[in-house]
């Protein structure tokens, strides 16, 4: 008993320093650019990870995730009617209100919806910026010749900017460090398969997004392992997030530019009871389930296909993310689907048509929530979060 109770204060510590991360590596960042350290801003998980971190720089997330000030500052720029993930990235940059942004040395954007090119293109008269050509096909034969060159040429800019070779032995080492952050990110998303999980969606979240804060990879995967333990040892030991025979439902969450609307959406969902079980797209669990090869010849043809395959939904067509899609919800036994978009994000606003489809085939209920960052939603998204869950609860009844 002694011993779970050790366990359960443990896991907390290190779930607090995740949570904290991003916080706390604000001072990191600063001290690291005075001692001369590369910092590389970036937005996106088309950002090639493992050629930043071979050339033995930091990468730092620059995705805006609040309203208030950079919204309305970015506003005056560009038009309110634009995705708030992309308004308050240029916001906080424009207005200096974020740290990395500042400190980057260089910020690398990815062509991937209009509204982001569009910005980099502002962005580039404020930061030093390298912009990133993503092909929209997912189809190796048409594509992965393109996007490997544009890989090949971050490398070089990256080489030629800061005098640092990257060479073969440095990027398989940086395939195998992020490799194993992916294998964890998907151990993570399996605890949500136990029944009850072992883990809640908050805190996938939580971990998740300390990918980009936790600067010291190789602390943040020895933390990471002891977490996983931890939680698979408290959930034997009947000391999960959920009692043994509490029977939560199991939510699969869908869509992109979550991480500005957690407390209205996410947090709500858990609050009301049920487990968010798993995510679904460009974080979710398909994208850390599939590594970079580490066996192949050449590095950076194994990045570029590892990462023509994120299921984004600026790929077009998307069959590959809609199959993948009918496995998790048969994986994870979901009872219901929410997909969550943000205000004017056309590629996974018109995409949840497509979700909903498949939920309906495999008779999952499904709930489209639209919102975007600012005040005034949260009551209208709970009730109508309240009333999904109550009809999924009622389902289960029958
Ligand atoms: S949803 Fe698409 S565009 Fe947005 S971060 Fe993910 S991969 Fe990039
Ligand atoms: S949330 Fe949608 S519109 Fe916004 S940056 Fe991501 S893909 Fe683009």
């Amino acid at each position: 008993m002694e011993n779970i109770e050790s366990n359960i204060a443990q896991l907390q510590e290190i779930l607090t320093e995740f949570a904290d991360a991003k916080k706390d590596c604000t001072l990191f960042v600063k001290n690291a650019a005075e001692r001369g350290d590369i910092i590389i801003g970036s937005f996106c998980q088309y950002a090639p990870m493992e050629v930043i971190n071979a050339a033995g720089m930091y990468n730092v997330l620059l995705c805006g995730f609040n309203y208030d000030p950079p919204i309305p500052l970015a506003e005056t720029e560009l038009p309110s009617n634009l995705c708030p993930l992309i308004k308050s990235s240029y916001g906080n940059i424009l207005g200096k209100t974020c740290p990395f942004a500042f400190f980057s040395d260089l910020i690398v954007g990815e062509t991937t919806c209009d509204g982001k090119k569009k910005m980099y293109e502002m962005l580039a008269e404020l930061k030093g910026m390298h912009v990133i050509h993503l092909p929209n096909i997912p189809d190796k034969k048409r594509s992965l010749e393109a996007w490997r060159e544009e890989i090949l040429r971050f490398k070089e800019a990256l080489e030629a900017q800061f005098h640092v070779e990257i060479t073969d032995e440095k990027l398989r080492k940086a395939i195998a460090v992020q490799n194993i952050e992916r294998s964890q990110m998907a151990q993570l998303y399996e605890l949500g398969k136990l029944d009850p999980p072992a883990a809640t969606g908050l805190q996938m979240r939580s971990v998740l997004v300390s990918e980009y804060f936790m600067m010291d990879k190789q602390e943040k995967i020895r933390k990471t392992e002891r977490m996983l333990q931890l939680m698979r040892e408290n959930w034997a030991a009947g000391k999960g997030p959920y009692a043994p025979d509490e029977r939560p439902l199991r939510i699969l969450v869908s869509g992109a530019g979550l991480d500005g609307v957690v407390n209205k959406t996410l947090a709500v969902i858990e609050e009301l009871g049920a487990a968010i079980v798993c995510y679904e797209g460009c974080c979710g669990i398909m994208n850390m389930r599939r590594p970079v090869d580490e066996s192949a010849e050449d590095p950076i043809t194994a990045i570029a296909e590892k990462y023509l395959e994120v299921p984004c939904a600026v790929m077009s067509p998307n069959h590959s993310r809609f199959e993948q899609l009918k496995d998790t919800l048969d994986e994870w036994r979901v009872d219901g689907v929410i997909s969550i978009t943000v205000h004017a994000c056309n590629p996974f606003d018109i995409e949840s048509k497509a979700i909903g489809d498949i939920c309906a085939e495999k008779g999952v209920p499904f709930l489209h929530v639209r919102t975007d960052y600012s005040p005034g939603d949260e009551g209208q998204i709970r009730t109508r979060l309240e009333a999904f869950i109550e009809m999924l609860e009622s389902n289960r009844g029958r």
